[in-house]
């Protein structure tokens, strides 16, 4: 059986054990409008801010880039006992149901393959952005704080966005905007199967991959 033949046996089974309840509109509404009306609140609160207060922005953004790479390298592709379900769904479902040679979206339900679940924005959310929020308030302002809190947000929803745009199906508008399509041929090549513990770990700009050495531009 060839690559092309395991990937369309395991899209079956996964698409069969979809609830039929789920609605993958659903989930992106949620993840990206929760999502976004979280991050507008944060960035709503952050008033009075002195102009070098605004260098947090790209600092944070540095921060979600240094965390995807982490958490995709050191957690969706290494097994760790406290991370499971982490690395079962992404090794196990995320790359088994696109490779690099067939990476794109059927319909709307394979979006259950593609976003995170919607628990793990809660968790971000409270876990991250909150606490990393308050501290930085306490250090600075309350203002810096929620700029920093809305900024980490910003970078939780990049990812979604562009790992989205990456599975799109190339009929898609949005996936013809030229940095997009950089992007996604950066994650294409990141589904081949030959070399998805090794390169290619960023979704978004591959900084931490280029810092790293993990560039690949095949
Ligand atoms: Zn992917
Ligand atoms: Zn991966």
């Amino acid at each position: 059986m060839d690559l092309h033949q395991r990937t369309e046996q395991f899209r079956d089974r996964y698409r069969g054990n979809i609830s039929r309840h789920y609605s993958g509109w659903l989930h992106g509404a949620f993840v990206f409008g929760v999502g976004g009306a979280l991050m507008i609140y944060c960035f709503s609160q952050a008033q009075g801010l002195q102009p070098w207060h605004w260098l947090l922005v790209p600092g944070a953004l540095l921060f979600t880039n240094v965390g995807e790479y982490i958490a995709h390298r050191e957690l969706g592709h290494k097994k760790r006992r406290w991370a499971k379900l982490f690395y079962s769904r992404h090794t196990g479902d995320h790359h088994s149901f696109f490779t690099h040679e067939d990476y794109l979206i059927d319909n709307s339900r394979d979006l259950r393959v593609v976003l995170f679940p919607a628990f793990l924005l809660v968790a971000v959310t409270l876990l991250v952005a909150a606490p990393m929020g308050w501290a930085l308030g306490q250090l600075l302002t309350p203002d810096a704080g929620w700029l920093f809190a809305g900024a980490l947000l910003l970078g939780y929803l990049l990812y979604e966005v562009v790992h989205l745009c990456d599975h799109l199906p190339a009929s898609n508008p949005l996936t013809r905007w030229p940095v997009l399509r950089q992007l996604r041929e950066h994650h294409r090549l990141h589904h081949d199967p030959d070399i998805a513990r090794q390169k290619n770990f960023n979704v978004t700009l591959p900084v931490t991959d280029w810092i790293m050495g993990t560039w690949y531009r095949g």
